[in-house]
């Protein structure tokens, strides 16, 4: 996009920010929380309560539901949140012949195209989002494995 003068403006207007020194991407300095030492984004994953953990080209949080469904989410570094998602499901199926409701636990990796942060050149973002899908994709197959027996 061309730097217009009118964008030039809504730059200078920009409210100040703080840097993160843990994902290097800058927040709004009234949502910065000096306490936790990150932004809000690297908090949802790396608080005490989130557990989750960094592992230096993503972060992982993983999540048990009530009725014992995992769900994972993965922050490549340069993305602002979520990109993908490993989560699991039960399928229910009818059987016409044995005439029972059939379970199956399946496990979904989706992903989106996300949102970058800027603070990693595309390449270098696109390599950590192959990155984190090795890992959804490996996580995927070990909870399908550990629930299939
Ligand atoms: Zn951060």
């Amino acid at each position: 996009m061309r730097n217009t003068p009118a964008m030039r403006r809504m730059t200078m207007a920009e409210e100040p920010r703080v840097t993160c020194p843990v994902c290097g991407a800058t927040e709004k300095e009234k949502d910065f929380n000096p306490e936790n030492g990150m932004c809000s984004r690297c908090w949802w994953y790396l608080s005490p309560e989130a557990g989750g953990v960094d592992h230096g080209l993503f972060m992982i949080k993983v999540q048990t539901y009530e009725d014992g469904l995992r769900y994972a989410e993965i922050r490549p570094r340069g993305f602002w949140s979520g990109t993908i998602e490993v989560r699991e499901r039960i399928d229910r199926s009818y059987d016409s012949e044995t005439k029972m409701q059939v379970e199956s636990w399946e496990v979904r990796v989706s992903w989106g195209g996300g949102g970058t942060d800027g603070t990693l050149d595309e390449i270098r973002t696109a390599e950590n989002f192959t990155r984190s899908m090795d890992h959804a994709v490996m996580l995927a197959k070990i909870w399908k494995m550990q629930r299939n027996g």
